[in-house]
């Protein structure tokens, strides 16, 4: 007998959406997080009257309807009855992009998508929409590849994903030149690669296409009230499930039996279970928390030649302008040129010159007192050990907010709440290794079955979550959530596991 079936380390979204799953399934769960509340890089903080989210903007898959196999969001919430639970503001267009001379935005649905941009680069218009279409088609065939590959042969899966085999290698790069001459297009149409850390040159085209995908056709949300609500509607599912969770709960311990996992030591105390699924940092989970001992050689070298994501800088602000006369949407992209792979080796030197604006009052003025906004200013920033990031806050501050001042003329004097999170801030709070936004990065090298994979070689011990299979961002964790929960539970087909838990 052990106090659980399932043990779950960490209530980031892919930690959530596993344990909820499994306690749906009938398995008795306890999920373990560190923090005072559920979320991970999702959780929401409140300073005054502003409610602000420490991280996350901008979600897919939470519709009903888009591309085939997608809408994993969905699914997930209407398999643990929360769909009611939550609203959802849509955000369309889902990006507004700023570079000198061009203005202009990304809309959703793939027709007008293809039609607003080639309005713009007419004599691109053939090649954007073969390449727009390839994008769909690459992320139909990964959901397929999700719910078929494990039994299939190769060459029937080849043959059934022949898109996915052909540019399982190639980067955004690789493929948009193909299909596009105009740089300023190739630049336009990349302009959302902060979202996953890595510029055209180096990011899977693979991993691009099912988020580019996500937002253009699944849609892009906001979540009413910030995405603390998604997080505890979650925590809501799973303990309507009987499930259990204990927040201030570092885990200190992953035990084992027999070379098995037999549990977890948390607070001091020893908790028992057969199954434990680390949400946690990867390397942690390996080097502290089990013990590199008692893995091969060979799994310990993988791991260590895996790249992690670049971490993030965020200035959080409360403003009495009015932004919607600045013509900003939800979130707003600002660079100084169309050389995507230029910016991030700046950002790789800890330059500051480019940023994105997000106003989440434009859709939820319930977040901010009447009359005032809430805006978060990003980019993406190396951790950088040896940086004393209390001296340097200040200094990266200022110069993210003279860089937004360029589009929001004013805010300078019209500062009601500033604070910063930098890359120290978010190792901290969720302690992801030097901050890193989106675990490992999402290169052709590693993803797909590149990526550490969900079940470890220690029996008992799996991984959901940025650091674990597809990869970073919120869709991408909940479905890791998802595959995980599958694995543990022996549904070898996402489709069986919806259709299971739907009709309990
Ligand atoms: C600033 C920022 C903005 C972002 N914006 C977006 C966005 O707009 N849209 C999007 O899709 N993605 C966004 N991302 C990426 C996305 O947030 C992450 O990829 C995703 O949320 C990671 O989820 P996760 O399940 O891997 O867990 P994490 O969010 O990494 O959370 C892990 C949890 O585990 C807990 N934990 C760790 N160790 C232990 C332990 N030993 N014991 C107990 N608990 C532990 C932590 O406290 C934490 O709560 C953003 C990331 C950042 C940093």
């Amino acid at each position: 007998m052990t106090d659980f079936d399932v043990i779950v380390i960490g209530s980031g979204m892919g930690g959530l959406s596993c344990a909820g799953l499994l306690a749906k399934a009938g398995k008795s769960v306890l999920l373990l997080e560190a923090h005072d509340r559920p979320g991970g890089y999702a959780h929401g903080f409140k300073r005054k009257r502003y409610q602000f989210d420490s991280g996350v903007h901008l979600i897919s898959g939470c519709g009903p309807q888009g591309y085939q196999g997608g809408q994993v969001i969905y699914k997930l919430l209407q398999a643990l009855n929360l769909l009611d639970e939550i609203e959802f503001i849509k955000v369309n267009p889902f990006s507004r992009c700023l570079y000198p001379g061009l203005e202009t935005e990304l809309p959703q649905t793939i027709e007008r998508f293809v039609e607003h941009l080639a309005g713009l680069f007419p004599s691109q218009r053939e090649g954007l929409e073969k390449l727009t279409r390839l994008c769909q088609q690459i992320a139909e065939e990964v959901t397929l590849a999700d719910e078929m590959m494990s039994g299939l042969s190769h060459a029937a899966a080849q043959k059934l994903m022949p898109a996915l085999f052909e540019y399982r290698k190639a980067t955004l790069a690789d493929v948009a030149e193909k299909f596009i001459q105009d740089p300023k297009l190739l630049g336009l149409f990349a302009s959302n690669w902060p979202y996953l850390g890595l510029p055209p040159s180096k990011v899977s085209f693979v991993y691009w296409s099912t988020m580019l995908i996500g937002y253009m056709v699944d849609g892009s949300y906001y979540c009413k009230g910030g995405f603390q609500q998604l997080a505890n509607t979650l925590v809501e599912g799973l303990e309507k499930n009987a499930g259990q969770v204990r927040f201030k709960s570092p885990v200190d311990r992953i035990t084992l039996y027999d070379g098995k996992v037999s549990g977890v030591i948390v607070n001091g105390k020893t908790i028992t279970a057969p199954v434990v699924v680390s949400n946690a940092d990867f390397r942690q989970t390996v080097n502290q928390l089990v013990g590199r001992q008692y893995f091969s050689d060979r799994y310990l070298q993988r791991m260590e030649k895996m790249q992690p994501s670049l971490s993030i800088f965020v200035v959080y602000i409360a403003t009495d302008l009015d932004l919607a006369a600045f013509g900003l949407e939800h979130e707003s992209f600002c660079y100084s040129g169309f050389d995507h792979d230029a910016s991030y080796e700046k950002t790789c030197q800890g330059d500051i010159s480019w940023l994105s604006i997000t106003v989440p009052t434009l859709l939820d003025a319930s977040l901010a007192p009447e009359g005032q906004h809430l805006m978060m200013l990003t980019t993406l920033l190396p951790f950088a050990a040896e940086r004393p990031w209390k001296q340097l806050k200040a200094d990266i501050m200022q110069k993210m907010i003279t860089l937004a001042a360029q589009t929001v003329p004013g805010l300078e004097e019209h500062l009601l709440f500033v604070e910063g999170g930098s890359p120290a801030t978010m190792q901290r709070y969720t302690q992801n290794f030097h901050g890193a936004a989106y675990g490992w990065d999402v290169s052709p090298d590693q993803v797909g079955p590149l990526r550490m994979q969900n079940k470890s070689p220690l029996p008992g011990l799996y991984f959901a979550g940025h650091w674990a299979s597809p990869g970073g961002g919120v869709y991408g964790v909940c479905v890791s959530g998802v595959k995980t929960a599958q694995t543990v539970l022996g549904i070898r087909r996402q489709s069986e596991l919806w259709q299971s838990l739907c009709s309990k």
